[in-house]
């Protein structure tokens, strides 16, 4: 089954950029029904804890067949929320990772952060 990138829900998108990633997970980067709305209304955050994170998440395969189904893969701590632009553009200083995010509509925040800002408030705050 291919699970949505951005929530990790099971779709049946297979178009797009299909990446696998740690203990196989086949991942489309085409976002499923519910992350494409939520990627119209604002800007997805996806809460991840760098400190549990793979050794090596971030650096991309040497060879290309390897790059072309990787993506950085920290350890996600099960929080996704989203934020409308003008409260993202108000939360965030300006820079690439504020630039990455209105572009993309989507961006990983730390999940420490993410309590601070109180964006998991539903969610548990102990990943
Ligand atoms: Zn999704």
């Amino acid at each position: 089954m291919t699970l949505c990138f951005y929530c990790g829900e099971g779709t049946e998108l297979t178009r797009g950029k299909i990446v696998i990633l740690g203990e196989g997970r086949q991942l489309s980067m085409s976002p499923c029904a519910r992350c494409a709305d939520w990627m119209r209304e604002g800007i997805i955050l996806i809460g991840v804890v760098l400190g549990k994170s793979a050794k090596g998440w971030n650096d991309a395969p040497k060879t290309p067949e390897a790059r072309a189904i990787w993506y950085p893969d920290p350890y996600r701590s099960g929080a996704i929320a989203n934020m409308r632009d003008e409260t993202f553009l108000k939360a965030f200083k300006a820079g690439p990772t504020v630039a990455f995010g209105l572009k993309k509509r989507w961006m990983f925040l730390e999940h420490g952060d993410g309590v601070k800002l109180g964006m998991w408030d539903a969610l548990p705050t102990n990943p």
